[in-house]
């Protein structure tokens, strides 16, 4: 049933995804008990993927979407089941879900009991534990001058409401959160790394947020110059990061330490976002940095604010990406912004803030897709995640669909494990350029460690030029063409 809906979508996702998949997923994982020893869609990620030649010693593990909830395995399962997958580099994740939580603590603790007796990462899926501050409640709506309730429906979500009046939702959702932080403390087990993927609830400022909080009483009580989108952005996102540092990432970090915390789409940048996740739009008026067809648009720095120990950007080849630039090369319009996306986080966080950047390859399309963009090809979409490990990216999470998973799988578990050869600059080199090129050309991501350089160079355009020389702190060295592969450049 799930599952048929899932087809009938093609358009789109994340909340489905996101609220739906756990849960497709755990449908699928207890039909599967009794016939076959892993369900389809974690045997499905062992099939597609292949163990690791070197041993990833201290580096993150790979993250994939469809290596997530295997359903009720008995011990010994489930240490078999993460072993299979550490060694192919792979984390598996276990979701925490309120909806079903006695069964779904019992599920995630038997899975990280294995990983904590391995001595692996405990990897946990919050995303269901945040939904939702708007859930509904009359009390949660916009108010107009008549005292009369009213929503903000832009988001593709039918009620979301007041960013003023969610305050209340605080215990119910911290709550959510804490009977599994409890349940884990109970026994023993510490969380390693925990994510959730977070988007439409509690504030955000685009689509008509901003017309309609306006409109609101309250909102218009609330915030001093309301008519001035920069200050309606920076009281939404001030209220959006308390929310998340103080039931999340807070909570989390006072029970397990050491915890990787973070939220999809929230990482360090230079004041844009190159991106528009997929239920997003421009509002005239609000500001941008123009580039040919595309408006990067003025983002908050959110992510001091959350709390959060590790970076999330979203590196994805959204539809609408392909009609903002004119490159004749098609590859180029994916990996250009693509990789503007990747360096934006890579340059502006800090060296021991942990990069896990969400990457996906199939075009995403609108719900009204009119499917005229060229795919991202395989190669270049492989080139572009060396580029992205060169560039401060520490390790990818995959996020698709259940009938991409195989292919999707398989790219970029091709890069992680290539890339384990240079374990050593991964894990402590420092990224020697940001510069993504206007027109197709040559492009250079580098690594810098000890005296050497680990280079990556690939060449866009009609010719390919021989040497091209590139600066390394007071150095300048010169990269040929390598098609395909990485280069270690000796600086001495
Ligand atoms: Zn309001």
């Amino acid at each position: 049933m799930v599952k048929a809906l899932w087809r009938e979508i093609p358009g789109i996702i994340a909340i489905l995804i996101i609220v739906g998949l756990a849960s497709e997923l755990a449908v699928l994982a207890g039909e599967q008990e009794h016939k076959t020893k892993w369900a389809p869609h974690v045997q499905l990620v062992l099939d597609a993927t292949k163990p690791l030649q070197l041993d990833r010693g201290g580096r993150l593990p790979l993250y994939l979407w469809h290596a997530m909830n295997p359903g009720l395995l008995d011990p010994e399962l489930a240490q078999e089941l993460v072993e299979q997958l550490n060694v192919r580099g792979i984390g598996l994740v276990a979701s925490w879900n309120p909806k079903n939580r006695e069964r779904s603590l019992e599920e995630s603790l038997r899975i990280s009991r294995a990983q904590n007796k391995l001595g692996l990462r405990v990897n946990i899926n919050a995303t269901r534990c945040l939904y939702s501050f708007f859930d509904g409640d009359p009390r949660t709506a916009h108010v107009d001058d008549e005292g009369r309730p009213f929503w903000d429906t832009s988001f593709g979500k039918e009620k979301m409401g007041c960013p003023f009046a969610i305050d209340f939702r605080r215990p119910a959702i911290h709550e959510q959160l804490e009977y599994f932080i409890r349940g884990f403390k109970e026994a023993e087990l510490d969380v390693d790394f925990i994510f959730a993927d977070w988007e439409i609830d509690g504030p955000i400022e685009f689509n008509e947020a901003h017309a309609t909080s306006k409109r609101c009483r309250r909102c218009r009580q609330n915030i001093q110059n309301i008519d001035e989108f920069g200050e309606f952005q920076k009281a939404l996102r001030k209220l959006r990061c308390q929310l998340q540092r103080d039931v999340y990432a807070e909570p989390v970090k006072r029970s397990f330490p050491d915890v990787l915390v973070g939220n999809y789409g929230v990482y360090p940048h230079n004041g844009h976002r190159y991106w528009y996740d997929y239920y997003e739009y421009y509002v005239d008026g609000q500001p941008f940095k123009g580039d040919q067809r595309a408006k990067y648009r003025k983002w908050y720095d959110e992510f001091p604010k959350t709390g959060y120990t590790f970076a999330m950007p979203v590196v994805y080849p959204w539809a609408r990406i392909f009609d903002w630039y004119d490159y004749d090369d098609t590859d180029y319009r994916w990996f250009y912004n693509m990789l503007l996306v990747a360096g934006n986080a890579g340059q502006n966080t800090p060296a021991d803030v942990p990069v896990i950047s969400f990457v996906h390859w199939h075009t995403i399309e609108p719900k009204e897709a009119s499917g005229t963009a060229t795919q991202f090809s395989e190669a270049r979409y492989q080139e572009l995640l060396w580029h992205a490990l060169l560039r401060g990216t520490d390790t990818f999470f995959l996020w698709c669909r259940a009938e991409e998973a195989a292919k999707e799988s398989r790219l970029v578990h091709e890069v992680y494990a290539a890339a384990q050869q240079y374990g050593s600059f991964l894990s402590e080199g420092i990224p020697i350029n940001f510069d993504v090129p206007r027109q197709p050309g040559t492009v250079i991501s580098g690594l810098e460690l000890d005296g050497r350089v680990l280079v990556r160079r690939t060449d866009f355009g009609q010719s390919t030029p021989g040497a091209v020389p590139i600066t390394v702190g007071d150095r300048s060295i010169e990269v040929l063409p390598a098609s395909g592969r990485c280069q270690i450049i000796s600086l001495r």
